[in-house]
């Protein structure tokens, strides 16, 4: 394998696993022809050169859906969104939605009709 292959398969930008190659004195057995891969990009999943017309992550489907299906927290950490709440400083998360402001409706009513502007 080249180190690009290595790379993708091990989630690791390419000078990462040289500098490891090298210290483990490690080089890409020469007798092995080098993979064509005119995009350059090479499958999360399984490393094989990506072929198409487009860059993509994976080279199939299946490489797709059993990559996603062994990282369920990646999918999670993708639809969670952080804030802090304006009103009572609290830290809060919300699923699927980027737009939140106010951890709570009660914090929302209070900072924007609360004891601001002469009211009781
Ligand atoms: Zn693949
Ligand atoms: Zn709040």
């Amino acid at each position: 394998m080249t180190y690009a292959a290595i790379a993708a398969q091990l989630e690791l930008n390419a000078n990462t696993v040289k500098t490891w190659c090298r210290r483990a004195r490690i080089t890409p057995d020469p007798t092995i022809p080098p993979v064509d891969n005119p995009l350059g990009v090479w499958c999360l999943h399984c490393g094989a050169p990506i072929t198409g017309t487009r860059p993509a992550k994976f080279c199939s489907q299946q490489c797709r859906r059993t990559w996603w299906h062994a990282r369920p927290e990646k999918i999670n950490r993708r639809a969670f969104y952080q804030f802090t709440c304006p009103h009572c400083g609290a830290v809060f998360s919300a699923y699927g939605n980027k737009h939140r402001v106010y951890c709570s409706h009660a914090c929302y009513i209070r900072h924007r009709f609360g004891t601001k502007g002469g009211r009781p």
